[in-house]
């Protein structure tokens, strides 16, 4: 039997989907081509993906873990001679536990499945962001995806209590504790987690829960400097007790260009102003959270701190506050070549890298196509997106922005991770020292580098 027929014979006939099946499918969400690679494997247990997995290793087999493949940095482009593994057939989702707020899932469930469980049993799992409708906990957990909660709940690797993992030789490690205490030892599942499916193979995991709030309330605030923003966020989080949800702030000419394509130039605010946050508060005292918001809305408008303010009296205005954060298509047809970053700095420093990233622009490239910046404020995420009318520079134009982020002792990486789309200018965030104890470890888990090869890092030697 040659490779494909004993991967076959693990996975069973439904499990495997063959080159040419696969070429009639995108890349992923972003890459439109055609998928090329050896065929795609679908196990159903965590058995087959170890006995899959053990076969690949003595093969020498590069393989690919895919879930939604959604995620923004090319983490599951592969060629021909790449076999893919999808986890989705590993989509159990258990029943929430109530009293110990765990849930244990699947690595192949959908983020958004995970969340409608959760908040059936009246509690959540704090971790959101656009693509929740097709990337998977695997993916989310193998990427520490951030998203717009994390200012509240932290990251995907905050919420994760236990692990189950396949290493590259089909070595299971069950660590599916569902206890906040366990120093038993190293901490093995945050190798994992964040590892872009470089080191294992995550295959179920443990997830922290949350009480899911009773109340939502959401304002559009507007400011004239950046101070007031910082002054602003920090009363919220101060008087809020810990129920502030999100703090999106939108730089003016992002903010603009989405009123206009979105809503037809409808502002929800009369005049313009530099910048603007979309806040939410999910609480759990009813009509109180509401009167608690209202109060302090206004005192920070008689402090001097917010110049402008909307509140949404209905869930479709809320969602029409969230439109013009959350949706980007018209964005893609502006920057014909659009070159985004996600990257994350002290929060002092925001406004300086912003002001930088815009001069620089203004000076090396006055061919640009304008300048969108927007940030998950509360932990420092910024998201800057620009184009040029050709993609000749934009190499130039990506190491000019990565040079300011280590100027600023910023994260070139905040929540997408590095994949093959950024893992050229990891020396920007990453010391020598670093990046070598990173090949020893990728060496020493995937001593044939058949895991995800050639993203993030390179292994040390080759085999
Ligand atoms: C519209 C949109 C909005 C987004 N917003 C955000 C956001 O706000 N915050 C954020 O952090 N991200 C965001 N993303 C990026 C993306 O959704 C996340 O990176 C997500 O976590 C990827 O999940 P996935 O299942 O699609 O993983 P994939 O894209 O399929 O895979 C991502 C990486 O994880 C590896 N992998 C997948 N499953 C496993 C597994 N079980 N074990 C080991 N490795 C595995 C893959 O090999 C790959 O390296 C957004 C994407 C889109 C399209």
């Amino acid at each position: 039997m040659n490779l494909c027929e004993r991967i076959k014979a693990i996975v069973g006939a439904n499990g495997w989907i063959d080159a040419a099946e696969l070429r009639q499918r995108p890349v992923d969400f972003w890459n439109a081509t055609p998928t090329h690679a050896l065929g795609l494997a679908r196990p159903a247990s965590t058995e087959a993906l170890s006995a899959l997995l053990a076969l690949c290793n003595e093969a020498r087999q590069p393989l690919i873990i895919e879930g939604g493949r959604t995620n923004l940095v090319s983490a599951t482009l592969g060629d021909a001679q790449t076999l893919l593994v999808s986890l989705e057939r590993l989509n159990a989702i258990g029943r929430p536990d109530a009293g110990a707020m765990t849930l244990e899932v699947g690595a192949g469930a959908v983020l958004e499945h995970v969340q409608q469980v959760c908040a059936a049993a009246d509690l959540r799992f704090g971790l959101d962001f656009g693509a929740r409708g097709s990337a998977s906990i695997g993916g989310a957990l193998s990427t520490n995806a951030g998203g717009f909660q994390a200012l509240r709940y932290g990251v995907a690797r905050d919420q994760v209590l236990g692990l189950e993992c396949v290493l590259a030789d089909g070595t299971v490690l069950s660590h599916l504790s569902s206890y906040a205490k366990d120093n038993t030892g190293y901490d093995l599942k945050h190798l994992f987690i964040g590892s872009e499916g470089t080191l294992g193979v995550i295959t179920k995991a443990v997830l922290k829960l949350q009480p899911k709030p009773t109340s939502c309330h959401t304002a559009l605030l507007a400011f004239a400097s950046f101070e007031q923003v910082i002054a602003t966020l920090t009363a919220l989080r101060r008087s809020l007790n810990g129920t502030l949800s999100a703090f999106e702030l939108m730089w003016q000419e992002f903010f603009q260009f989405n009123v206009d394509a979105l809503l037809q130039g409808r502002a929800p605010l009369d005049a313009s102003y530099p910048y603007y946050a979309l806040c939410e508060v999910e609480g759990f005292a009813g009509e109180h959270d509401g009167e608690h918001f209202q109060t302090l809305i206004s005192d920070l408008f008689d402090s001097g701190s917010v110049v402008d303010a909307v509140i949404a009296n209905s869930e479709r205005q809320r969602a029409e506050l969230w439109r013009i954060r959350e949706e980007f298509e018209d964005e893609i047809q502006l920057f014909s070549t659009l070159i985004d970053f996600d990257v994350s700095l002290p929060l002092p420093r925001i406004e300086h890298f912003a002001d930088q990233v815009r001069e620089a622009l203004a000076l090396q490239f006055p061919e640009n196509l304008g300048l969108h910046v927007l940030a998950h404020l509360g932990d420092g995420n910024v998201h800057v997106t620009t184009g040029l009318p050709s993609a000749a520079r934009k190499d130039d134009l990506k190491r000019c922005v990565y040079r300011i982020i280590a100027e600023l002792g910023g994260s070139i990486s905040a929540e997408h991770g590095i994949g093959l789309a950024k893992k050229a200018y990891l020396h920007y965030s990453r010391s020598p020292g670093e990046l070598a104890l990173m090949r020893t470890l990728k060496g020493a888990l995937d001593p044939h580098n058949i895991l995800n090869p050639g993203k993030v890092i390179d292994a040390a030697t080759p085999n």
